[in-house]
This record gives C-alpha cells, sequence and structure tokens, in this order.
C-alpha cells in the first residue's frame, strides 16, 4: 500500500513509531524491530544522522545508518523514519527513509524544508524547541509550498522554567492542532521526558489532548545506548506502554 494512505489508515489508532535514539548497529536495529512487530507497531525509528549539542558526542552512523535502517525495514516489512539534516543528503534517493524527519534544531532550516517539499515521500516535521505553533505551521508550509502535503506534526516538548522534564511537553498546543485539522500531530513523549520514568505518563497525556499518534525511543539496553539512553524504555517499558495505550 501507498506509504501515505497507510500512515492515514493508522492515526487515532493511535500511530505508533518506535526505534532507538540512533542507529547504532544491525544486531540492534534487528531485535528492535522485532519487539516492533510482535506488537504491530508499524514505523521503525532510528536517526543516522545525529543533531547533537556537543560536537565530540556520537554524531550517528551516517550513510551506513541509513543503509541499515532501511535494510531492516525491509526485512521485517516495518516503514521507517530517520532525520535528514542537509539538503544535499537527499540527492541520493538509494537509502532515504520512508518518511522524512526534520529535527527540532532544523525546523526553520528553509533550504532543507524546500528540498523535503520536493521529495514524494512523507515528511514528519517536529517542533522547534523555542518555535510557536503559527512559526511551526509556517515551516510545514513551506514544505508544502514546493508541492508536498503529505505532512505530519510532531510535538516534542518546548523550552520553559521546567527543570524536571528536559522540554515541557505542550498539550495545549497538541489539542489546538487536532482541533485545527490542518495537519495531523503526534507527539515524541521521549524528548519531552527526558527521563524514562516520565515517558508513559506523556505519553498518555499526548493521547489524552488529541495526539494522533507517538514516537517512542526504546532500547535493547538503554544503559549502553550511544545516545538519549536515560529516556530510552527497555523491550518490558515499551511493551507495557502499548498494553495500557490499546483500549
Ligand atoms: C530525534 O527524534 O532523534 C531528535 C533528535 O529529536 P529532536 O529533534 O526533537 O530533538
Ligand atoms: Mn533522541
Amino acid at each position: 500500500m501507498e506509504i501515505w494512505k497507510e500512515i492515514q489508515e493508522r492515526l487515532d489508532l493511535p500511530i505508533l513509531i518506535a526505534g532507538p535514539c540512533a542507529v547504532e548497529s544491525e544486531d540492534q536495529m534487528r531485535l528492535i524491530a522485532r519487539i516492533l512487530v510482535k506488537h504491530g507497531v508499524p514505523i521503525l525509528r532510528g536517526g543516522a544522522f545525529k543533531p547533537r549539542t556537543s560536537p565530540t558526542s556520537f554524531q550517528g552512523l551516517g550513510v551506513e545508518g541509513l543503509k541499515i535502517i532501511k535494510q531492516i525495514g525491509e526485512e521485517f516489512g516495518l516503514m521507517t523514519i530517520s532525520e535528514i539534516m542537509d539538503p544535499r543528503d537527499f540527492e541520493n534517493t538509494d537509502w532515504l527513509p520512508d518518511i522524512i524527519q526534520i529535527g527540532s534544531r532544523n525546523m526553520q532550516n528553509f533550504a532543507l524544508l524546500k528540498e523535503a517539499g520536493r521529495q514524494n515521500r512523507p515528511v514528519l516535521l517536529k517542533r522547534g524547541m523555542a518555535a510557536t505553533v503559527h512559526e511551526w505551521l509556517q515551516a510545514a508550509a513551506y514544505i508544502e509550498n514546493e508541492g508536498n502535503s503529505k505532512i505530519l506534526l510532531c510535538e516534542r516538548g518546548i523550552r520553559t522554567v521546567t527543570e524536571v522534564t528536559r522540554n515541557t511537553l505542550d498539550l495545549g498546543a497538541v489539542a489546538y492542532l487536532r482541533q485545527l485539522g490542518t495537519y495531523p500531530i503526534i507527539v515524541d513523549p521521549s524528548h519531552a521526558a527526558g527521563v524514562r520514568s516520565l515517558v508513559v505518563p506523556l505519553a498518555k497525556a499526548g493521547l489524552a489532548a488529541g495526539a494522533q499518534g507517538l514516537m517512542v525511543e526504546i532500547h535493547p539496553s538503554p544503559d549502553q545506548a550511544l545516545s538519549d539512553g536515560e529516556q530510552s524504555l527497555t523491550f518490558v517499558e515499551f511493551e507495557e506502554l502499548i498494553q495500557s495505550i490499546r483500549f
């Protein structure tokens, strides 16, 4: 089935996206893919180009990572999503993921948005960590104006005075965007929470506010993850999350 059609049919179920923060190896991705298949989760995530705050942090496997997630997606019949950070990375479509992720730090990278708008692939546009809802919608319009209206918005938390979570999940924005209805809205509770124990409550809150999907970071052994291990769910926790949101 055409990917955008499949995504639209799964909205409200809600649609689930899960995987590690970063693609680390084929083995890691295979273990994760198996859990997704077991629970009927249709979309595998995994960053290949990682936008890290520090230049000395793990930057991702790059093109090698894109090749791994694509291969594992095909092996397990899963759709794939991965972040693209540089417009030049659209040049070779051989290993592009099924869904293009534009990260928080690039929400107003207009050259990147325009190039994503020229792709025949759905785009998941994350909210800039300090962007208003209207700035976010205008960023989406940059993509749409180039001809691509297959857009999913992803609320991942914004910067506020809180110190107990990594970001503040803006549930009002989620409710607003659901009512507005221009684009599907999904929630990333992982980058909002920053700590594993708060991911499930925020995921549930996001759905209660009207989110049509969730994107969650999971890892076979979070303590060994090369990025965002603190907020990555173990497989057991992920299975508990799935049980608790399927009514
Ligand atoms: C991610 O989802 O991999 C990511 C880097 O998130 P964000 O852009 O929201 O920080
Ligand atoms: Mn991450």
